[in-house]
């Protein structure tokens, strides 16, 4: 035992319980989670390795599967132009730009890179950070503070949450995509606020539906309110071209405060952006902690997002492809009686199975028939919402998107999954 102070400062016993981490509650939870797999005699489904780069196929053990894990939805990471612009740039600057933007590591891609993405996506400007993670935590955090409210989705990314948490702000969850039950939160709190900032994302990320934007963009304006979209997994794969969300609906993406999205999905990079009006990104170029106290973006990252950015403008039939696959995959996947959630067009498809074992075991089976998909498990999900997560690409044939959904159905009518079997 050892002395501690409350926080009314008056002097108490603390126990000194958790000093060996292994010994640790956080610790033994994490043992707990990942011996689900174990208890089940099935493999630790976590940090595969990869032999190569990661598409439509993958080779995993020196064996060629078929693969639906991976986000790089338009094929760019790996495309030989994509390769050529970061090997030329490698060469060029560098392998580090060796600085925080704001003092000495500013290249000139950095600067073609977000006006690139600021043409886009119809916006005034945009800035680019390290990471996307990243990048949501330190504009939420930055830009919105105590005395600020943030009404965020239930279902919101953990970088959002993070962010929120970061601010100081008061946080609220409104029930996923339901504009209604947000407006409630407006009426009944905005005026007790400076700002408020609502977060909602374009594709969520477990189970591929759209969000309501119209409805979000009437309320953001008649309450005053900021808006902010993470496009994480809408750029490059709804809208006419991939444009995103705002062209999903035909609405002008200058009614969005803050467009946020990554490199790492369509754009076959890594990093994240924020797209906005100018004043927004001059002040994030500035101040926000996470850009200056930060390394710029890296030469070859960089000219990699570029170079996607260009060929999405040059070959929209990339993401004609992506969207006739993901639509292909969806009605067979109903047509075979499997659960797929609030799915809707877009290349993020849930087939739910349940329970985290049965998810476990289905995954299992696909993969020793040639597939991979990984399964998304508590505590993720609720256990009864445990379910594997397809991630459709434009290099997927039909015939494996057939070959895939079929044996899906047929394993899950084995295992007798939750909602699956028709
Ligand atoms: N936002 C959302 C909705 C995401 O799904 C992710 C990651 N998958 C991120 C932000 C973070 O992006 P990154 O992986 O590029 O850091």
């Amino acid at each position: 035992q050892m002395a501690g102070k409350t926080q009314q400062g008056e002097r108490r016993e603390v126990e000194l319980g958790d000093y060996d981490f292994a010994e640790s509650p956080e610790y033994r939870q994490l043992q707990r989670t990942l011996a689900l797999a174990d208890n089940v005699g099935l493999q630790n489904p976590y940090f595969t390795i990869h032999q190569g780069v990661t598409n439509d196929r993958t080779m995993i053990n020196g064996r060629q599967m078929v693969n639906f894990c991976s986000y790089n939805y338009l094929g760019m990471s790996g495309d030989p132009l994509v390769v050529a612009a970061a090997q030329n740039a490698t060469a060029r600057y560098g392998t580090s730009v060796s600085a925080s933007r704001l003092v000495s590591g500013e290249k000139p891609l950095h600067g073609q890179l977000e006006s690139a993405i600021a043409n886009f996506l119809g916006a005034e400007a945009a800035i680019t950070m390290v990471g996307g993670h990243a990048t949501n935590e330190t504009t939420i955090g930055h830009l919105f503070g105590p005395g600020d409210l943030i009404l965020h989705d239930a279902l919101s990314h953990n970088s959002i949450v993070q962010g929120c948490k970061l601010s100081g702000a008061h946080r609220r969850a409104f029930p996923h995509s339901d504009p209604l039950a947000c407006r409630d939160l407006l009426a009944r709190y905005r005026h007790e606020y400076r700002r408020v900032l609502i977060v909602i994302e374009g594709v969520y990320s477990m189970d591929g539906d759209i969000a309501p934007l119209p409805e979000f963009v009437e309320l953001k304006e008649e309450f005053k309110a900021y808006l902010m979209v993470d496009e994480a997994h809408s750029l490059g794969t709804i809208g006419p071209g991939g444009h995103g969300i705002a062209s999903h609906y035909d609405i002008d993406a200058k009614r969005i405060d803050i467009l946020m999205g990554t490199m790492s999905k369509s754009l076959g990079s890594c990093g994240g952006y924020i797209a906005a009006r100018r004043e927004i990104v001059e002040y994030l170029k500035y101040t926000a902690p996470g850009f200056v106290y930060s390394v710029g973006l890296p030469p070859a990252n960089t000219a990699a997002a570029l170079a996607s950015l260009r060929q999405i403008e040059l070959q929209p039939e990339r993401v004609v492809r992506l969207q006739e696959n993901s639509a292909l995959f969806l009605s067979l996947a109903n047509e075979a009686g499997l659960d797929t959630g609030a799915s809707r067009g877009t290349p993020v498809v849930p087939v739910i199975t349940g329970s985290s074992e049965s998810a476990l075991r289905l995954s299992d089976r696909l993969f020793r028939s040639g597939i991979n998909v990984q399964p998304i498990l508590y505590p993720a999900v609720e256990d009864h919402a445990a379910r594997l997560r397809f991630f459709i690409t434009s290099d997927h044939t039909p015939e494996q998107i057939r070959e895939a959904v079929s044996l899906t159905a047929k394993h899950s009518q084995e295992l007798g999954c939750g909602n699956s079997a028709a």
